[in-house]
């Protein structure tokens, strides 16, 4: 088991260094998330002691099954799943970032719980690229507004976009989406607004991630390509059944 996830480390390594040098990028712009729903700390653990430092989870339920079975580990923990807002409270005792910040109600509610603990959290806000009903995230037309909205926040410090984009076995039906996302960032920063001057993105997973890297992403977020298939079925990328 370990070799296997050290093995998959450095082919998902490599595969980024290779992605980075094709499209002529620094690979120090392109950071690497382990998306580890399902996976067990055990797994997680041999991969932080691997030298990976960030991972992110969908469920806030596996923050904390996991956190004990991290102990010790130095690592930084994003929520990249759907977010109900019952569920901030607690989210926010494991995550220093949202990546998946897709409705002006929990931006409202995570600033009004963040008011109370006196401090502030990043965000990524999720885009909807690929229009589709089993996606999250806000429409690309109503980001700038979004943005507009939540920067009103002091709580929020705005990181970037994420977007999850279309899987399809046909791959490059992705990049569209990959591509929607880069533009809506672009449009965003052409706006001017202020405080808002540098957005990363959030996109790119195991099986586009090279794309996503052409496409200029600057974090990945690579579960089955590091820990294995899930076994969850066809039904995976219906985020309404996500929680
Ligand atoms: C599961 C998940 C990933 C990783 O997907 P893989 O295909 O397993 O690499 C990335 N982002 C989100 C939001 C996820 O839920």
């Amino acid at each position: 088991m370990k070799e296997a996830i050290v093995a998959n480390l450095e082919l998902v390594h490599l595969r980024i260094k290779n992605a980075c040098k094709q499209a002529g990028r620094d690979t120090n712009d392109v950071q690497l998330l382990l998306a580890t729903k399902t996976v067990p700390a055990e797994k997680i653990r041999i991969a932080i002691e691997a030298g990976e430092k960030l991972i992110g989870e969908n469920k806030v339920q596996e923050f904390s099954a996991k956190d004990e079975g991290l102990t010790g580990l130095n690592i930084e923990r994003h929520f990249i799943g759907h977010l109900q807002t019952n569920k901030i409270k607690e989210v926010l005792k494991f995550a220093s970032c949202i990546q998946s910040l897709d409705r002006l109600k929990v931006a409202q509610e995570l600033d009004r719980r963040l008011q109370v603990e006196g401090r502030s959290t990043e965000v990524f806000v999720q885009v909807n690229t690929s229009y589709e009903q089993s996606k999250f995230g806000i429409l690309p037309d109503e980001a700038v507004a979004f943005i507009r909205t939540i920067k009103n926040y002091d709580t929020l410090t705005i990181r970037g976009l994420m977007t999850i984009g279309l899987l399809d076995v046909e791959k490059e039906r992705m990049r569209p989406s990959l591509i929607l996302l880069r533009e809506t960032r672009d449009k965003i920063l052409h706006e001017g607004i202020e405080g808002i001057e540098n957005l990363k993105l959030s996109m790119g997973m195991s099986q586009d991630l090279e794309m996503a890297i052409t496409e200029g992403t600057n974090l990945v977020r690579v579960g089955t390509a590091i820990f294995g298939n899930r076994f969850l079925g066809k039904e995976i990328w219906n985020e309404n059944i996500a929680e």
